[in-house]
């Protein structure tokens, strides 16, 4: 048992310049934990809920002061003298504290950092790094990564419709030679870009962000990179969109509006579009390819390309067990995208990963697109072998320090390191409708 000693937060900026919540928690024995909370834009209409000040003095109102003030009050009295290796037990607390379903009232900003910080506390108590702490011997796989190479949608002004446009270098042998092809690829459609007289700024995750002229252009060009930098697109890259479509879906009159296409869709209309584009593009992966209450939607998109393309549930699931379990059941999508502040504890998003592995749902852990320099999230999915993780480009500091956290874990780990690799697509039979891995 070591005894939660000190819990401390503060106010400091995310990668846009944001103010976030940073938890430090002390151990007795003296052992710290930090953890500093990213923040969506794309948010789900049913993730936890950060405390924001409101006061239009600070921050435009995006201060999260209060929410400091909580922890350093109301929460640090509830959990200090608790043991800080019981993790179930913290966290329930604090979600007893907070009385919501949402963690509205404390903040799942709060709340997540205490969590959190003291999760990395315990494992620095017991001599230990938080993959081996959290996932104990069995933790090994090193995931393949999802770089976003392009952005569009709430992330960038580039006017694609689609958020993210993303490389898996799923023929890669180990986490490190992934990253490298990953980084030959990022180069390569630069300098593509460049000779076309695109622009080269990026988006708030590190993609590019050209203004394009639709979906197949950006994914052409992600296909010629590929092969500029010597990788062949289907074969050593597979590609993922995260489409994000909540964000283009009008509630009321039941239809997606897609810019780039100039026209509205039918859920079903928009299923087509998107059987289309991965008929002519391997697209191994598609997020959020329908709105996040569109539950008959995401029943048709998950009947037609199931059993080709890894469906990823982010906005419609929120890392939540009540809603993935309703998906399980109702044979919507066959992944869950994990990220620790769209539920607000670190046990509760271990349950919702336990959940969607019992279920044969495959698990991607996520950034935020307003993150920070903290690398937690590279632990937990090695942690948890959850096989596939996605944290921006290969560019900017934010996105940078999860993909070198897991080049150290990789090479702590040694010759016990696995790497997810292609297997990550046979839950959706991806690889054997193409031919591959036969
Ligand atoms: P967000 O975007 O962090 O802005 O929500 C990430 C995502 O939609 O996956
Ligand atoms: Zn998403």
């Amino acid at each position: 048992m070591l005894r939660i000693e000190s819990v401390k937060g503060r106010e400091v900026l995310d990668s846009r310049g944001e103010p976030t919540v940073e938890v430090d928690v002390t151990l007795a024995g003296g052992a710290r934990g930090r953890f500093t909370v990213p923040s969506g834009a794309s948010t789900g209409e049913n993730e936890a809920v950060a405390l924001r000040d409101g006061d239009g003095k600070r921050f435009g109102g995006r201060g999260v002061l209060k929410a400091v003030e909580n922890v350093n009050g109301v929460i640090a009295k509830a959990v200090v003298g608790l043991d800080g290796t019981d993790q179930i037990n913290l966290d329930r607390r604090l979600c007893d504290l907070d009385g919501t379903d949402t963690k509205s009232r404390l903040g799942a900003n709060a709340i997540l950092g205490v969590s959190m910080a003291t999760a990395q506390a315990a494992a620095a108590g017991l001599g230990v790094p938080l993959f081996r702490y959290v996932g104990g011997v069995v933790a090994r796989t090193l995931p393949v990564p999802q770089f976003n190479v392009l952005n569009g949608g709430r992330h960038a002004d580039s006017g694609l419709d689609v958020q993210e446009f993303m490389l898996m270098p799923v023929g890669a042998e180990s986490f490190a030679e992934a990253l490298r092809v990953g980084a030959e690829v990022f180069g390569a459609l630069k300098k593509l870009l460049t000779e076309k007289g695109f622009s080269t700024a990026v988006g708030d995750e590190g993609g590019f962000a050209p203004r394009l002229t639709g979906h197949e252009h950006a994914l052409s060009l992600l296909v010629d990179a590929g092969g500029r930098a010597g990788y062949e697109a289907g074969e050593d890259v597979v590609l993922a969109l995260d489409a994000a479509a909540s964000e283009f879906y009008d509630a009321n009159e039941k239809v997606y509006r897609l810019k780039t296409e100039g026209r509205s869709y039918e859920g079903e209309a928009l299923v087509d579009y998107w059987a289309a584009l991965a008929e002519k593009f391997p697209i191994a992966s598609l997020e959020d390819g329908m709105a996040e209450d569109d539950w008959a939607g995401w029943r048709l998109l998950t009947e037609r390309l199931g059993a080709k393309v890894q469906l990823v549930g982010d906005d419609i699931f929120c890392t939540n067990v009540t809603r993935l379990a309703r998906g399980i059941e109702g044979n919507v999508a066959n992944a869950l995208l994990v990220k620790v502040n769209q539920i607000g504890t670190l046990s509760e998003t271990l349950d919702a990963v336990a959940m969607a592995k019992a279920g044969g749902y495959a698990c991607v852990f996520s950034h935020r697109s307003g993150d920070t320099e903290d690398t937690a999230i590279a632990d937990l999915v090695v942690a948890t072998n959850a096989g596939q993780i996605k944290s921006g480009s290969l560019c900017r500091s934010e996105r940078m320090a999860k993909w070198n956290q897991l080049l150290r874990i990789e090479e702590a780990l040694g010759p016990s390191a696995q790497f997810a690799g292609e297997d990550v697509l046979r839950k959706t039979a991806w690889l054997d409708t193409t031919g591959r891995g036969a």
